[in-house]
């Protein structure tokens, strides 16, 4: 089995709290991506607002670091993943390929510069915004009318295009998620956004958004924070298959992947507590009659496949 989910806030938690990956304390640790049988790991550096006027760039740094640390201090069991062949190597000796991501592009400070030291520092993937608007994007809350890309922001595509780099797109309004895909020359993703037919938050994607995605052969992460699963109730392991299967309904088997949002949500799905339970998905998605491969394509392969195809 081969598991890739393509979002979790761990670093920020473990950041904060000074705890280790060792630490049970949130939904991801060491033992439980082992046991869950997790092959590849995309972690965030989520940047708080707080830190946002002056300080993005540095605290961004300080969990670049603690990356780091993590996997050298875990070495027989983690290894970094800086493209797509080498989470083949590291799956092969049995290690979690980690992934490094930027959630907000404020850590750039408005300047390519500083995007290509990310790019050199491990970076692989930049989320453009987080939910307000930035030097380079709109973020979902600030609503449609604020605009979409700024200029800085259509360079910013262009040189993660150049370099191997992912644009994620989750968390963009409408507009900015529009511009971008009108001028990026690569797939991009949603590491961590659902479809917003069956719940209807702002952070989800239309029909249009998924088919459009899915055209030029980006994977969507299905996100399993109760609140864009479901409005009303705590949410279960259904209804992350139901997005699954309505994933694949509107835009095709091979644009949906999983971005579980660990440690960045308050309620989880029931059934699906920490990242220790994401394979019970496997067998999930079997009873509802999609085939092994298919399976295999959502669980790790469709992101495996965008990794390859944009990070080399
Ligand atoms: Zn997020």
């Amino acid at each position: 089995m081969f598991i890739f989910d393509a979002h979790v806030d761990t670093l920020s938690r473990l950041h904060s709290s000074g705890e280790t990956l060792e630490d049970q304390s949130g939904h991801v640790c060491l033992d439980w991506l082992r046991n869950g049988h997790i092959s590849a790991q995309v972690f965030a550096v989520f940047v708080d607002p707080v830190f946002y006027q002056g300080m993005a760039l540095h605290r961004g740094l300080e969990m670049i670091d603690l990356f780091w640390n993590t996997i050298e201090d875990y070495s027989d069991y983690l290894g970094f993943a800086g493209s797509g062949t080498s989470i083949d190597e590291l799956y092969q000796e049995g290690r979690i390929a980690c992934l490094l991501a930027v959630e907000g592009g404020e850590v750039l400070e408005g300047k390519l510069g500083h995007l290509r030291n990310l790019y050199r520092l491990g970076v692989r993937v930049i989320t453009l915004t987080w939910n307000y608007r930035n030097a380079i994007a709109s973020g979902q809350m600030e609503g449609d009318d604020c605009g979409g890309l700024s200029s800085f922001g259509c360079e910013v595509i262009n040189e993660m295009n150049h370099l191997g780099m992912l644009v994620d797109v989750s968390h963009l309004n409408e507009p900015s998620f529009w511009d971008v895909l009108r001028i990026t020359s690569k797939p991009v993703i949603a590491s961590h956004s659902n479809a917003r037919e069956l719940c209807n938050h702002r952070r989800n994607l239309t029909d249009d958004q998924i088919k459009a995605m899915a055209e030029m052969g980006g994977v969507i992460g299905v996100n399993f924070c109760s609140a864009f699963l479901s409005k009303d109730r705590q949410a279960a392991v259904d209804d992350v298959i139901n997005q699954i299967m309505y994933l694949i309904d509107v835009g095709g088997v091979q644009c949906v992947g999983l971005g579980s949002d660990f440690d960045g949500i308050s309620q989880t799905p029931i059934g699906l507590e920490n990242c220790s339970q994401t394979y019970v998905l496997y067998d999930e998605l079997k009873k509802r009659g999609l085939s092994e491969d298919v399976v295999e394509k959502v669980m790790g392969h469709n992101f495996l496949r965008v990794a390859k195809e944009v990070l080399g």
